[in-house]
């Protein structure tokens, strides 16, 4: 059986305020008539808590992008649990690839980082992903298996339970080149065999893992229909309403005809 999809935009660092809450009035407009995906915004967190009042009498979800692993304390520039909740956050990305890059996060603290959204009731969207190298070098499954376990592979029964994992090959990260369906899925059936045989069949088959990596309106449908595919993680094209609005319809469509292969 599939899961009701999970769509989730990372907006990245483009957005003030202002220009936030027009995209997401657009949004809202715009995805009115979804009622069969969950659907997730992760604006900068300078937009979060004016996004959030938009959302207010919508079934829209706001997550942030990311998140420290302490409630509060001397930590100049980040931003704690308790303030993403406070600007009305649900789910947070924690491990994307451009921070892992850029900022040097590793496995450890991303590890920290789950631990403590879960203590703080948020939902964790927890990215893995190997390089185009890595994957040339045919180390992919052995890369996103150290991900896996060191950044949740040593979490609890229930609060594994509580994650979300993406699936983003780096390669794929706003190169406009998707992994193919058949790529994916291999990737995604894989995680959730470390889930069947970490954890249980029973807690493996209730995770949703997402796939992202230029994720479009049109290679949604393919994607989704895959068994092991539970919805995407949605970067460039999250940013205007109307592709984001076409890849949520996709997802639903997709669902409800019940499509996989
Ligand atoms: C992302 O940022 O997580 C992402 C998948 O980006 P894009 O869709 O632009 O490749």
């Amino acid at each position: 059986m599939k899961k009701r999809p999970l769509i989730a935009g990372n907006w990245k660092m483009y957005k003030t305020a202002s220009e936030a809450v027009t995209l997401v009035q657009t949004l809202k407009a715009a995805a009115h008539t979804v009622s069969n995906v969950t659907i997730v915004i992760c604006p900068p967190f300078t937009a979060l808590s004016e996004v959030s009042k938009v959302l207010n009498d919508t079934s829209i979800n706001l997550g942030a992008q990311n998140m420290y692993c302490a409630p509060e304390g001397a930590f100049t520039g980040e931003i704690s649990p308790t303030m993403l909740k406070d600007s009305g956050c649900r789910y947070v990305i924690l491990g994307h690839s451009e921070r892992r890059q850029y900022f040097k996060e590793d496995d450890i603290l991303i590890h920290e980082k789950v631990k403590t959204a879960l203590k703080y009731s948020i939902i964790p969207i927890v990215c893995v992903g190997e390089t185009l190298a890595e994957r040339d070098a045919k180390k992919h499954f052995d890369v996103v298996k150290t991900q896996f376990d060191e950044s949740i592979g040593r979490l609890e029964k229930e609060d594994i339970a509580k994650v979300v994992i993406a699936y983003e090959p780096v390669w794929a990260i706003g190169t406009g080149k998707t992994a193919t369906p058949d790529q994916a899925e291999q990737m995604h059936s894989y995680i959730r065999r470390l889930l069947n045989e970490r954890y249980s069949q029973e807690i493996g088959s209730r995770i949703s893992i997402l796939y992202g990596g230029s994720v479009k309106p049109d290679n949604t449908r393919s994607l989704m229909e895959k068994p092991n595919i539970d919805g995407a993680l949605v970067g460039g094209a999250s940013l205007k309403a109307e592709s984001f609005a076409q890849i949520i319809q996709e997802a639903q469509q997709t669902y409800e005809s019940g499509n996989h292969s």
